[in-house]
């Protein structure tokens, strides 16, 4: 089950990520995650499918373009509680939510990236737009 310390080391390692030391953070990286993850997590950012909505109020909602579906992408909620994130996807629910088996999806992971990195695709959104948006993923 993720603790609350390796919740933390996860955060240290992301936010310590640099593109010119791209080997020693890949190694950090590797350290925690599958390789698999990683990979799949960096293509996301790579295609610029981390979109960043950000409202006039400076209020951010992440959406990731999976390859079938969109997610809704909570990179970080509650520093202080063992589920730091969340995501909409079938794979945060089972790996991550039931089995514990992983700290985040690779959807997640690229969120957390994408920003750490300033690669998100920021699109401006009305309170409306995310109002809608929030409704449209209860269902
Ligand atoms: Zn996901």
């Amino acid at each position: 089950m993720p603790s609350f310390g390796l919740q933390h080391v996860t955060q240290a390692i992301i936010s310590s990520f640099r593109e010119e030391e791209f080997e020693v953070s890949l190694e950090k990286l590797q350290s925690i995650f599958p390789d698999a993850t990683i990979v799949a997590a960096l293509d996301l950012v790579d295609r610029g499918n981390v979109i960043k909505y950000t409202t006039a109020w400076g209020r951010c909602h992440y959406e990731v373009l999976g390859s079938t579906a969109t997610y809704t992408v909570f990179p970080s909620l509650f520093p202080s509680t063992s589920v730091s994130s969340y995501c909409t996807c079938p794979a945060f629910a089972f790996s991550v939510l039931m089995a514990e088996s992983h700290l985040m999806c690779k959807h997640v992971l690229a969120s957390c990236l994408a920003e750490q990195l300033s690669r998100c695709v920021e699109r401006p959104i009305s309170d409306e737009e995310l109002v809608a948006k929030m409704a449209g993923n209860v269902y």
